[in-house]
């Protein structure tokens, strides 16, 4: 019975597109903000997803197709997985972006998004971007989340498919709450092999919300914010803006995007705050719209968004490695945070 009803409503719900469809203003078609929607009645399959070992494949094999780009392990996970940073570093002197996806093992589609830039970066769609800029990707920090290999239980878990994937680590900690005291060997391994290794001028952390987040109405497809602890150095913070000023006007006028800024505190045990306070490093938090599982019905979101979700991540990796390659990034007006809404969550009728 419960099968019938979902796929009646998924019925219903392809006949609202097909009618909307008629107009490409239809925000019922264009937007991130307004698409699919999980609330029981619609497919999410986590066998669509990369596994770990697809992951681990895909970047053996892009560093033997590619000249300029390395692979290193710097370190392993709970579960003893490796931990991976891809590498491109042209010159020393250029400036340098670390790219970080999957704190949180259950946002997936921005490592898979990652995945897709670093295949980019290895074509002509890129041209000229590494003359003048490092990039750092460390994709999928949290594996054993991202694999469902955890000392938990995920039976309340939602998506269909292989495995489930959750926020946690193996022990169940959040790993975005450890860049103060760094106790996990995940967190070592970005502070130690990543962080303090390299002389990185800006960070962005990629993640995914809740589905439910809205901003002057209408569902947004993402949330960013900069560092917000009274700690941070103001040349570090303004700078963070620019970086989100790069993706908001990429981003935002797409007609499939539609961003929010991001609610969020100034505990620094949060990246954002405390890479930016302990290493001078710009941050941009990414919230992307849903996530890939979870227990609770109103943060996942329905698979149909998966493509919109990682062409904005691709779009955000490559329009900010742009602006700091050459320069534009120096002359962005940071003014529109002044008037950018804080999202807030709409309420179920
Ligand atoms: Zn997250």
């Amino acid at each position: 019975m419960k099968r019938l009803n979902k796929t009646l409503l998924t019925l219903s719900l392809t006949g609202a597109l097909v009618i909307g469809g008629t107009s490409f203003t239809s925000p019922v078609v264009n937007a991130v903000g307004n698409g699919p929607n999980y609330n029981g009645n619609e497919q999410v399959n986590t066998s669509i997803l990369k596994t770990y070992d697809e992951m681990v494949n895909f970047l053996e094999k892009q560093e033997a197709k590619q000249d300029q780009m390395e692979l290193e392990v710097i370190g392993q996970s709970m579960k003893g997985r490796d931990l991976y940073l891809v590498k491109y570093i042209s010159n020393p002197d250029n400036p340098t972006i670390l790219y970080l996806t999957q704190q949180h093992g259950n946002e997936q589609l921005t490592t898979e998004g990652a995945l897709e830039f670093i295949k980019h970066l290895g074509t002509g769609k890129t041209k000229g971007i590494l003359d003048n800029l490092n990039v750092l990707i460390v994709p999928m920090l949290n594996p054993d989340g991202a694999m469902g290999d955890v000392d938990f239980d995920l039976d309340d878990y939602i998506a269909d498919g292989d495995r489930h994937l959750t926020r946690y680590n193996a022990v169940g900690e959040d790993l975005n709450r450890d860049h103060v005291n760094k106790i996990f060997p995940e967190t070592q391994a970005l502070h130690n092999n990543v962080l303090s290794e390299y002389d990185i001028d800006y960070m962005i952390d990629l993640h995914h919300q809740g589905a439910q987040s809205e901003r002057d109405g209408e569902l947004v497809s993402g949330s960013i914010l900069y560092p917000t602890t009274e700690n941070a150095d103001p040349e570090v913070v303004h700078k963070s803006k620019q970086l989100g000023a790069v993706v908001f006007d990429e981003i935002d006028p797409t007609g499939w995007g539609h961003l929010g800024k991001y609610n969020g505190g100034s505990a620094e045990t949060i990246s954002r705050n405390g890479i930016a306070v302990e290493y001078g490093i710009s941050t941009l938090l990414f919230e992307m719209r849903g996530m890939s599982d979870h227990f609770y019905d109103s943060y996942v979101l329905g698979q149909k968004s998966n493509g919109y979700l990682i062409k904005q991540t691709v779009n955000t990796l490559e329009v900010t490695a742009r602006a700091i390659s050459d320069g534009s990034i120096h002359d962005k007006d940071v003014a529109f945070w002044d008037t950018l809404q804080t999202q807030t969550t709409r309420t179920a009728e």
